[in-house]
């Protein structure tokens, strides 16, 4: 565990853990997965010897995992009232992250996702102790970030570091548009360092560095709808010219694409760039003014 800035706390991984400490409580935020994260929290856990609250930003199996473990110490686990049906139940998880509720993918999985108990829920904003919560929307539908009052910043997933946005094919957000948002939202935040889900901490120049990259790339990726979208496709083609010839590593992957793409679709259809046709027996997603693409 190392230290980020005063009473604030980091255990690097994918994703990372950060941790905050006063005279009541030690905080945890996004505990994450596997057995040898559980073993660094319980050794954590042992040397604070304080009552844990345990936060979850958001539903996404990475981020929750541990809690269907062992612990071996008492906790609180708090998440935002939007998000707390996916860490509770899987197939609503499944289903909202991937798009196919099926239950023969639950051992397909790269991270298992057994369903995971939580405490207490917060509304997006609201606070939990001294730790600040602020509503991160797009990745995940309640998705929080949590500031402490060292003025350091876990952004969850709402900003991928750099080599994450790099090895994917598309970013991954359930609502790209509404991630968009929230990404602007953050380069105003008052926070000195900020620390993302997946990826390096950085200080508050790189981080607006960080985030305006994250823009660019969503910004990219919905251009890229709009403009392939043209005079009219259907949704396997869109797909298919997204992706551009490359192929994604796994079947996961491939269906993780078609989710961010599907929600891109949704999303500019309501802003009116995109509309669905289905005067046809194939639904085809067109361009609203293909001319001027
Ligand atoms: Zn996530």
């Amino acid at each position: 565990m190392q230290q980020v800035k005063g009473d604030t706390y980091l255990l690097r991984g994918s994703p990372s853990t950060l941790f905050y400490i006063d005279e009541q409580q030690l905080y945890m935020i996004d505990p994450g997965h596997g057995g040898k994260r559980t073993k660094q929290l319980r050794k954590i856990a042992r040397k604070a010897n304080k009552p844990v609250t345990i936060i979850l930003t958001h539903y996404h199996s990475d981020h929750v995992e541990i809690l269907s473990r062992n612990l071996d110490f008492k906790y609180k686990a708090i998440s935002s009232i939007l998000d707390r049906p996916g860490i509770e139940y899987t197939e609503y998880r499944i289903g909202m992250t991937f798009g196919v509720p099926l239950e023969s993918w639950k051992e397909a999985l790269m991270f298992k996702a057994p369903p995971v108990k939580v405490d207490e829920t917060i509304k997006c904003g609201e606070n939990i102790g001294p730790l600040q919560t602020v509503h991160l929307p797009g990745h995940t539908p309640g998705q929080i970030g949590i500031l402490t009052p060292d003025k350091v910043f876990y952004a969850a997933d709402a900003v991928f570091g750099e080599k994450v946005l790099e090895n994917y094919l598309v970013p991954y957000h359930r609502n790209p548009c509404q991630a968009l948002e929230t990404l602007e939202k953050l380069r105003d935040l008052d926070y000195e360092i900020l620390v993302p889900g997946h990826g390096p901490v950085v200080e508050r120049s790189q981080a607006l560095d960080l985030i305006n990259t994250n823009i660019e790339a969503l910004k990219r990726f919905l251009d890229t709808l709009v403009e392939k979208a043209g005079e009219g496709r259907s949704f396997q083609d869109i797909v298919e010219v997204i992706l551009d010839g490359k192929t994604a590593r796994s079947a996961g992957e491939y269906i993780l694409v078609e989710q961010s793409i599907r929600g891109g679709l949704i999303c500019l259809a309501g802003k009116g760039l995109i509309t669905l046709d289905t005067s046809s027996s194939i639904p085809l997603w067109k361009s609203s003014n293909p001319g001027s693409q």
